[in-house]
C-alpha cells in the first residue's frame, strides 16, 4: 500500500493519525504571566493507532507545505546524515514534489506501510532552533492552521533556493570531493543552484552543494546589500534623555527574561529614541534586535534615522527583490538591527535579544491571506519562547494591549509629554454640509498661510482615487464591481472605474447603463479630486500625492519622501500611508478632508480605528518648533467623538472604550473566531457554513452567530458566508476547534477561512 496516497485519500480517517492533546491552555497565549508557565502546559502527545511497532522502519515526520491537516512520514536516506527537526526537505507528494520541514525524528511507521524516501535535504543546519519550532507549533495551534501551512508561511523568506549562487574557487579539490558536482561547474564563474540542478540528478542535489560548501570547496556568492537611501534633513542625536525616557529605558535594559512592555507616548514624545538606546544596550551585550513596523512606507524613514546609530542594519519587507532578500538572508548572523514589516518576524536572528513592535495598534500587523496571524501577538509569543523583552509602542495603543496593562500582564512605560513642549493645537472644525468642492475656504486659507510662513502641510483623506463612486443623478444607480458587492471607485486621470477589493478595472461609461441618461456625476471626494481643486485654485502650491496609486515603487516613495523632507514640496496629500509614524519637523498644518469617513462601517472596531487614525494624523502637526494648526472638515460638526481625538485624551478614551467592550462582552474581553465560507456558487457556500454551524452550535460555552452573508457579500466572484464564534470565557476558543475542523472536510469548490481574533469584520 502506498502510504501517502492512502493518507491523502482518507484525509479524515488517516491510517496514521496524530492526536494533539492540548491540555489546559486556559487562556490567550499572551495572557501568560512572566515566564513560561503555559509552555509547560502544552503537552503534545502523538499516539499511533497501530500497536505493533516492533519491526518498524525509522522515518522522519514532515510538515509538507500544503494545507492538509496532517504531517507525513518519509524515509530518511542514510547519505543525508543525521536527521534533525527544523531541516527542510524535498519530497515527492501526490504527483509532484514539494518542500517540507522535519518536525519530529525518528518516528516509527507500522509494518506493512510503504514510505517514500526523502528526495533532498535542503539545509545544512536546522533552519529554526527548538525554541522557534515550539513557538511555531503554538502559533499553528492558536490559529488552527495546518502544520505545513504554518511552516510555509513562516519560511517564505527561505524560498527561492534555486536562485542562490555558488562559486567554485578550487576545481581540482572539488573533483576529488565530488566529481559530478565539479563537472557541473563547467567554468569558473558563479552558477545558480537552478542552473546546476539542470546538470545533476535531483536526488540529494542541494545536500551535495551544502556538503561541498561546508568543506570549503564552494562559496555562496552573496549580493551587496541595497544602498538606496532617503534624503532627509540632518537629525541631531539627543544628548540627554528626559526623566520619563530614562525610566522607560532603565526598565527595558534591566529586563533580561521575557517581559512585555507597552511604551505609551504621544507622537514626538521620544519613543524612537528609547527603542534606539535600548537596542544599543542589547547589542552591546552581544544581542540582535528586531523592529517591526506596520508599513513598507515607513522603512526608509526608519533606516535614515537609525543607520548612523548602528553599524549594521537590514531591512525586510515584501517588496524586496530576490537579490536583496538573499543579501539579508546571508547576513542574518551579523546584522545588529533588522527592521521590517510583519514577515520579518520569521527571520531567525540567532542572538535575538529584544523585539520592538512600533505602532502596535496598527491593523496591518494582522495578516489577511493564508494563516491569519497577528504579527504583534506572535512577536510577544516569540519573546516569551526565547525569554527576552518585547516593547510595544504606540501613541494610541490597541484595546488588546490596554487590557493587558489594566490586568497587570504588560508593564506600562509612559512618555506623557512631547519632547518639544508646545500647546496642543485646538482643532478648527469646519462644517462642509452642502459644499461643492472638497476643500473649504478655511482649508485653502490655512494652506496659504502655512506656505507664506515657509512651513509645510499634510492633507489627510482616507480614500484613494478621484471619488469613491460614480452616481447617476437621474436614476440613482451607482456602478458596482461585477465580481464583488462593492461600488467601483472613479479614477478620473486614467478614465477608469476600479474595484479596490479585487482590482477589477473598466473604462468610465459615458451614460448611465441602467437608464441611459447622460447624468453621471462623481460622489464624494478622493485624493485626485483634491489635486484637481488645488491645481486650479492654488497653482503655486507644490504638492504631491502619497497613496498606493501614486507611489507604486519603492523608488518613487523614496523620491516623494525625500522631496518633502528637504522642503522641495509644500504639501503632501495622502491616505493612511501618510500618517503612520512619519516624522516631518516642518509640518505645521494638518488638514482632515472628511472626518466622517470610516465611522459608519458595520464593524465594532470602526470607532477605535477612526480615533487611532485621527489622533495619529493630528500628531503630525507641530512636531518641530513651530506650533501646529489643525483643520477638520466634517458633515457632523456636533459629533461627540470630535472632542476625543488628540493625545491629551488618549488614556480617558481608552478606558472608556475598554469599559464599553467589557459591558458588551466584545473583544478584547471575549475571544472571537470568524469562519468564512466562500464559493462561486452561493448555495454551496451557504450549505457548507450551515453544516459547520450545526456542529459548532453544540460546543459548550461558545456563542454562535450566523451563518449569515458577510458585510462584503461577494468578493472576486466568490459569494461569502460567515459564522462568528464568541467565547466570553476565552477558555475554549480556538483550541477546541482544530479537532472539529480536522473531522469536517471542506466540500469541493468551497473555501474555508478561519480568522482567530479577527480585526477585519467586512
Ligand atoms: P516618537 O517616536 O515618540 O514620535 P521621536 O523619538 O521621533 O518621538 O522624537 C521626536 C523628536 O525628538 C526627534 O527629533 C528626536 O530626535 C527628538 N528627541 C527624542 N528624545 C530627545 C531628547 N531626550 N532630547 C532632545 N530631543 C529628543
Ligand atoms: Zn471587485
Amino acid at each position: 500500500m502506498d502510504f501517502h496516497r492512502q493518507a491523502l485519500k482518507n484525509t479524515f480517517q488517516p491510517y496514521w493519525r496524530y492526536f494533539y492533546l492540548v491540555s489546559a491552555w486556559p487562556n490567550y497565549p499572551l495572557e501568560m504571566a512572566k515566564g513560561n508557565r503555559f509552555c509547560q502546559n502544552l503537552k503534545v502527545a502523538r499516539l499511533h493507532e497501530e500497536a505493533s511497532l516492533s519491526q518498524a522502519t525509522p522515518c522522519v515526520e514532515i510538515a509538507v507545505f500544503c494545507p492538509l491537516p496532517h504531517t507525513f512520514a518519509y524515509i530518511w536516506p542514510k547519505e543525508f546524515g543525521k536527521p534533525e527537526a527544523g531541516l527542510r526537505a524535498i519530497i515527492s507528494f501526490g504527483r509532484g514534489q514539494r518542500t517540507g520541514v522535519i518536525v519530529n525524528t525518528p518516528v516509527n511507521v507500522p509494518e506493512g506501510i510503504e514510505c517514500k524516501p526523502v528526495i533532498d535535504r535542503l539545509d545544512h543546519q536546522p533552519i529554526y532552533d527548538a525554541k522557534r519550532i515550539h513557538w511555531l507549533e503554538r502559533a499553528e495551534q492558536y490559529y488552527t492552521a495546518a502544520p505545513g501551512e504554518m511552516w510555509e508561511t513562516a519560511l517564505a523568506w527561505a524560498a527561492g533556493e534555486e536562485k542562490r549562487r555558488w562559486h567554485c574557487a578550487d576545481k581540482d579539490a572539488l573533483i576529488q570531493f565530488d566529481p559530478g558536482l565539479a563537472e557541473a561547474f563547467s567554468n569558473r564563474s558563479a552558477l545558480s543552484a537552478g542552473t546546476l540542478a539542470k546538470r545533476l540528478p535531483p536526488s540529494g542535489f542541494h545536500h551535495r552543494l551544502h556538503q561541498a560548501e561546508a568543506s570549503g570547496l564552494l562559496q555562496e556568492v552573496v549580493p551587496e546589500p541595497d544602498t538606496e537611501r532617503l534624503q532627509m534633513g540632518e537629525e541631531r542625536i539627543p544628548e540627554q534623555l528626559t526623566p520619563a525616557q530614562t525610566i522607560a529605558l532603565t526598565a527595558i535594559e534591566k529586563a533580561e527574561a521575557f517581559n512585555p512592555f507597552l511604551l505609551f507616548g504621544c507622537t514626538g514624545s521620544g519613543k524612537t529614541e528609547v527603542y534606539i538606546r535600548a537596542a544599543l544596550s542589547k547589542i552591546g551585550a552581544g544581542g540582535q534586535v528586531l523592529i517591526l513596523v506596520p508599513e513598507i512606507g515607513l522603512t526608509p524613514q526608519w533606516l535614515s534615522r537609525i543607520r548612523k546609530r548602528f553599524s549594521s542594519v537590514a531591512v525586510w519587507h515584501s517588496a524586496l527583490s530576490d537579490k536583496q532578500r538573499r543579501a539579508v538572508r546571508a547576513g542574518l548572523a551579523d546584522v545588529e538591527v533588522l527592521i521590517g514589516t510583519r514577515s520579518a518576524l520569521f527571520l531567525p536572528l540567532p542572538r535575538l535579544s529584544m523585539v520592538v513592535v512600533d505602532e502596535e495598534h496598527d491593523s496591518s500587523f494582522k495578516q489577511q491571506e493564508g494563516v491569519a496571524y497577528s504579527a504583534r501577538d506572535l512577536a510577544v509569543l516569540l519573546a516569551q519562547e526565547v525569554g527576552i523583552p518585547v516593547v510595544l509602542g504606540s501613541a494610541t495603543p490597541s484595546l488588546e494591549s490596554w487590557r493587558h496593562i489594566k490586568s497587570g500582564q504588560y508593564q506600562l512605560l509612559s512618555l506623557p509629554e512631547p519632547i518639544v513642549p508646545h500647546p496642543s493645537p485646538v482643532p478648527h472644525i469646519v462644517d462642509i454640509c452642502g459644499s461643492e468642492s472638497p476643500l473649504s475656504e478655511s482649508m485653502l486659507k490655512a494652506l496659504q498661510e502655512t506656505k507664506q510662513q515657509g512651513s509645510q502641510s499634510l492633507l489627510y483623506l482616507n480614500r484613494r482615487g478621484y471619488a469613491p463612486a460614480l452616481n447617476c443623478t437621474a436614476c440613482g444607480d451607482v456602478p458596482e464591481c461585477p465580481a464583488c458587492s462593492l461600488r467601483l471607485t472613479l479614477h478620473r486621470k486614467r478614465g477608469q472605474l476600479r474595484c479596490h477589493a479585487c482590482g477589477f478595472i473598466r473604462p468610465v461609461p459615458h451614460v448611465c447603463e441602467q437608464c441611459g441618461e447622460d447624468a453621471l456625476l462623481p460622489l464624494g471626494a478622493g485624493t485626485e479630486k483634491i489635486e484637481e481643486q488645488l491645481e486650479r485654485e492654488f497653482p503655486e502650491l507644490r504638492f504631491a500625492r502619497l497613496d498606493r496609486d501614486a507611489v507604486r515603487s519603492e523608488k518613487k516613495l523614496l523620491r516623494v519622501l525625500s522631496e518633502f523632507s528637504t522642503g522641495k514640496l509644500d504639501c503632501l496629500i495622502g491616505t493612511q500611508m501618510l500618517i503612520k509614524g512619519h516624522h516631518f519637523p516642518k509640518v505645521t498644518l494638518v488638514g482632515v478632508v472628511n472626518a466622517d469617513l470610516g465611522l459608519s462601517l458595520p464593524d465594532f472596531r470602526a470607532g477605535e480605528r477612526w480615533w487611532q487614525q485621527l489622533t495619529q494624523v493630528l500628531g503630525r502637526a507641530g512636531r518641530g518648533e513651530d506650533p501646529g494648526k489643525i483643520v477638520i472638515q466634517t458633515y457632523d460638526p456636533k459629533a461627540l467623538w470630535l472632542s476625543k481625538i488628540g493625545d491629551r485624551h488618549a488614556e480617558a478614551t481608552l478606558d472608556e472604550e475598554l469599559g464599553r467592550r467589557q459591558v458588551l462582552n466584545y473583544p478584547p474581553y471575549a475571544r472571537w473566531v470568524r469562519i468564512i465560507f466562500s464559493s462561486g456558487n452561493a448555495a454551496r457556500a451557504n450549505e457548507a457554513a450551515s453544516k459547520m454551524a450545526d456542529i459548532l452550535r453544540q460546543m459548550p460555552g461558545v456563542r454562535l452567530v450566523g451563518p449569515m452573508p458577510c458585510a462584503i457579500e461577494r468578493l472576486a466572484t466568490r459569494y461569502r458566508f460567515e459564522i462568528l464564534l464568541q467565547d466570553e470565557t476565552r477558555k475554549h476558543l480556538p483550541w477546541a476547534l482544530s479537532p472539529i475542523f480536522k473531522r469536517l472536510p471542506v466540500p469541493p469548490g468551497v473555501r474555508r477561512k478561519i480568522d482567530v481574533d479577527p480585526v477585519d469584520m467586512m
